[in-house]
Order: C-alpha cells, then structure tokens, then sequence
C-alpha cells in the first residue's frame, strides 16, 4: 500500500504489484493487486481503490513464452552440435570487439585430415571428435572477455580482446597440445592422432577492419596447413619470413612452456 501511495500521483495513474500465495490445497496462485487513486473532491483525504484479480493462468502462458522467447535467442546464437557460439554471434562478437579494443587477436582453427576421419570412422564419430575439440576450444575462453566460436565445418574461431599476437600465439599453442592430448585415434593421418592447424592474427595499423583481421588469419591457417599442419602459424611471421624463412613449427619445449 505504501509503495503505491508514493507511485500514485493523480487519478489518471496506477499501480500494480503481483505477488504469490499458497492456496487451501497446497497449491501456488499468483495474484495482481491493481491500486488506483479514488476521484474524490478537493480538501478531502485521498483514497485509493486496490482491484485483486487471480493471474496464475496469465502468468503461465507468460513464463512459458519467455523461456520459448530464451530458447529461441539461445538457438539463434548456439552451434547445435557443439554448443560453441555461432558463426553469426561469431561476426557480431568480432564486429563489437573490433570497434572497442585497439589490442585484438583472432585464431582461426581447422582440423587436419578431418575428411579421412569422417571417411574411416563415420560421421557420427566425426562429430563425436567435433564436441571434443570444441570443448578444449571452449575452455580457452571460458570465464574471460572472449569468445570461442563454430566457424563452420570443422573450423573454429577464437576472438581475445585485449590480447595481442604473442600471448595469442602461446593460447593457439596451448589449445593445440591439448587436443593433441586428447589422442584421439586417427587412423588416417600420418601421425595417428587427430590434430589441429591454426592461424593467428592481431589487430595492426594495417588492419582496415574487422574482416581483414580474419582474412589475416584465413591466410596464417593456410600457411600452417602448407607447412605439415598441427600447428601454428602468426601472421606477422609470414611478413618477416618473406625475408628469412623461420621455423614457424614450434618445438615441444615451447609448447610444454605455453601451458
Ligand atoms: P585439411 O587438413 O586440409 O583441413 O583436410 P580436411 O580433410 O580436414 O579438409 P576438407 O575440407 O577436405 O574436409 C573437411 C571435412 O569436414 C569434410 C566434412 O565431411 C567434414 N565436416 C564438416 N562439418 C562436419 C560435421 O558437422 N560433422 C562431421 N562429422 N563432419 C563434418
Ligand atoms: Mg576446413
Ligand atoms: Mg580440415
């Protein structure tokens, strides 16, 4: 009552407030207690008319429209079979983030030999290895400002804002020992196992937009697949070894020191 005194301030407005109550059986009932101030003549004391009215079948029909309404966005955003964002909350995540952080890097990430193993073991399993990998993926930015995506396929996608190549680099190379650990048996692949190849790349002077930034890394994956694949490539090595041709395969010690 005191809170609708304060809301009501003329006779053309109102208050409402709904609230639960057990009823006889056990049960639960919402009701809706509407609060109106009485048309009454000046110098008179104020009144205010409170209307209660049951709701629990409205507020039903509204709980179950907004969990609907909830899925719905979920969906809208969610890969399916990986539960990683997808690949248009993926576009919108790295749009935002472009405009908002000078510091930027995008990992582009592709499984190797992927259709081999579709191929030996079926698609069921492919997709078995797909939640696998996603779920390492996944947990690279779990808890922090990034985002881990499903690219498409059997690509994925990493967004860290505030992070630049050399720390983006040390995560690539952490998210792909730990696949590797994995061991996933691969019996098409030369090494046995299933392994993973990625590009990665940071926001420059160079960079024009978000979309270049992507292609950056598109062109860092390609050069990590030409080189025998699992592993990682930067694309700011790709300029310098124009010059001079450096091993961009990573030792095991540099990989062990990046986790
Ligand atoms: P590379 O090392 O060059 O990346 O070779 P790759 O075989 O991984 O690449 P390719 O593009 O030839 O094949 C990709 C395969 O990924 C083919 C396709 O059947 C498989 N794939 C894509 N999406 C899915 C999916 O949702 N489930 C399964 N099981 N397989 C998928
Ligand atoms: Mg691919
Ligand atoms: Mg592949």
């Amino acid at each position: 009552m005191f809170v609708a005194s304060r809301e009501l301030r003329g006779p053309t407005t109102s208050s409402s407030v709904r609230f639960r109550v057990k009823r006889g059986d056990g049960g639960t009932a919402w009701l809706e207690a509407n609060f109106k101030l009485a048309e009454i003549s000046a110098g008179t004391e104020q009144e205010i008319v409170g209307v209660l009215r049951d709701v629990t079948s409205q507020k039903a029909v509204e709980d179950e429209l907004s969990s609907a309404n909830l899925k719905l966005a979920q969906l809208a955003t969610t890969d399916g079979l990986t539960r990683l964002a997808n690949r248009r909350s993926f576009d919108a995540f790295l749009r935002d983030a472009y405009a908002k952080h000078t510091v930027l890097s995008v990992l582009l990430i592709d499984i190797d030999h992927f259709k081999g193993f579709n191929d030996a073991l079926g698609h069921q399993a492919g997709d078995g290895c797909l939640q696998r990998i996603a779920e390492v993926i996944g947990s690279a930015t779990a808890n922090t400002g990034g985002l881990s995506a499903r690219y498409g396929g059997e690509e994925f996608a990493v967004v860290l804002p505030g992070v630049d190549e050399e720390r983006a680099t040390r995560v690539a190379h952490a998210i792909r020992l730990l696949v590797r650990r994995l061991e996933i048996f691969h019996p098409r692949s030369p090494r046995k196992y299933v392994a993973i190849s990625v590009g990665v790349a940071a926001k420059g002077d160079a960079t024009t937009d978000e979309m270049a930034l992507t292609r950056d890394a598109d062109i860092a994956l390609y050069h990590a697949k030409e080189q025998g694949r699992d592993c990682t490539v930067a694309s700011s090595l790709l300029v310098s070894s124009r010059l001079e041709m450096p091993s961009l395969v990573p030792s095991l010690a540099d990989l062990e020191s990046a986790l």
